[in-house]
């Protein structure tokens, strides 16, 4: 580390230097587990022709998810969003819906599909959790829910939450996209609330290609749930509710098994990975990586580095860098869900009432991990961010004297 003290500006790529990877790496690139695994999955379902309609690797993979997440009940959808639109409709929700606006946009579109208004709260800006104080000062006589995201693999803070949900009569349900093999010591995600909602995207530390899944331990609501998610069909030829197509198919689910089976591999990965980041950024001003408590699970799928200004260059600045370099860092999640439509129209000063959302968002840089990547890989990522940072003034005078500039900054489109 100490050499790249005096390595100078010129290394980095984005002033003719090396690209530090000679191809680029992403956040999110999938984990794919055991192939062999799969592919003998995959020639059983087609030996077999059942290839969805409650299969048996689907039945197979809700079983594994349900007891991953000590939950009653798994009901495996085609995607995160579609399981967050049918938890949605199941408990009812209508009116008014409060949301962290600092999410995936997934959480407030699932709302919004449905005519219904999400609201958006502000955070808590250490953790970037929703802010309970915030959502108090949010609620209607048109709220009737709430929706807490377990961002990074945090647990919300849910004790508040359920207060809250209980005083003003309200649902409570968790997008729990990030947490899967995540707790807060005592559970893990999944049982929260009403229900929870899991995604299986490619980008997820387990995924099935794309899939999703609703977790709940009420047997009412799984029923519904069910039901809905295969077009309300209560047995051949009888429709008894209003449903959707939600089902996942055969092949997700053999991705989904296999990749359960190397989770463990994953997120030991993913542990090592983040711990170099840490230690490789630790002690650099400026920057600090997003650290999560000792014995408290937590899958590591995200790396998450503030940049506070005090080092002379801005994040979007360090995000042209990187890119240049091959490292395609990303801004989760910039702007926030009030600055992109339909909300930024619909509610055009929200901002004004989510000034930790705005500083936040305007800091955060994603970085990469996951099975494809070495922790000497993420050495080499920290050398770059380590060069650009310690020569900060230089490197932002240098970009703006230039059309080198690539990411900028949406809030004034
Ligand atoms: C990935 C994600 C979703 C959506 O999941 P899909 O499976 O991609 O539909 C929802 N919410 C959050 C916070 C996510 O990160």
């Amino acid at each position: 580390m100490s050499e790249t003290l005096s390595r100078p500006v010129t290394d980095l790529a984005i002033f003719g230097g090396a690209p530090a990877f000679p191809e680029p790496i992403h956040v999110g690139r999938p984990n794919l587990g055991d192939r062999a695994r799969l592919l003998e999955r995959v020639n059983d379902v087609l030996d077999r022709r059942w290839l969805t309609n409650n299969g048996r690797y689907v039945q197979e993979f809700e079983e594994v998810i349900a007891s991953a997440a000590g939950v009653k009940h798994c009901i495996a959808t085609c995607n995160g969003e579609i399981a967050l639109e049918i938890a949605i409709r199941a408990l009812g929700l209508k009116g008014e819906v409060i949301v962290p606006s600092f999410t995936f946009v997934a959480t407030a579109h699932s709302l919004q599909w449905q005519e219904i208004t999400p609201v958006f709260a502000d955070i808590d800006p250490d953790t970037h959790l929703i802010d309970p104080a915030s959502i108090e000062r949010l609620i209607t006589p048109r709220t009737t829910g709430i929706i807490g995201v377990h961002l990074w693999g945090q647990i919300c803070d849910v004790g508040a939450l359920e207060d809250i949900a209980e005083r003003h009569h309200l649902q409570l349900l968790f997008d729990a996209a990030h947490a899967l093999g995540c707790g807060d010591g005592e559970r893990m995600a999944g049982g929260f609330g009403a229900a929870e909602v899991f995604s299986f995207h490619a980008t997820k530390v387990v995924n099935s290609l794309e899939g999703g899944a609703v977790v709940t331990n009420s047997d009412a609501l799984s029923t519904k749930i069910r039901l809905m998610k295969n077009f309300g069909f209560l047995g051949f030829d009888h429709v008894g509710y209003v449903g959707t197509n939600g089902k996942m198919n055969e092949f997700s689910a053999a991705m989904g098994l296999t990749s359960m089976e190397s989770m463990g591999a994953f997120v030991d990965h993913n542990r090592q990975n983040h711990a170099r980041y840490r230690r490789d950024l630790g002690g650099l001003a400026g920057v600090t990586v997003l650290g999560f408590p000792d014995g408290v699970p937590q899958n590591f799928q995200y790396v998450v580095a503030e940049v506070d200004g005090s080092c002379g260059i801005s994040r979007d600045e360090l995000l042209d860098v990187l890119w240049a370099d091959n490292i395609l860092a990303r801004r989760y999640f910039y702007p926030g869900c009030h600055r992109m439509q339909p909300y930024r129209s619909y509610f055009p000063n929200a901002g004004l009432l989510l000034p930790h959302t705005e500083r936040v968002s305007a800091r955060i840089l994603v970085l990469p991990t996951g099975e494809t990547l070495a922790p000497d890989d993420v050495s080499r990522v920290c050398d770059v961010l380590r060069c650009a940072i310690e020569h900060g003034p230089e490197v932002s005078a240098r970009l703006n004297a230039s059309s080198l500039r690539r990411h900028r900054d949406v809030f004034a489109r």
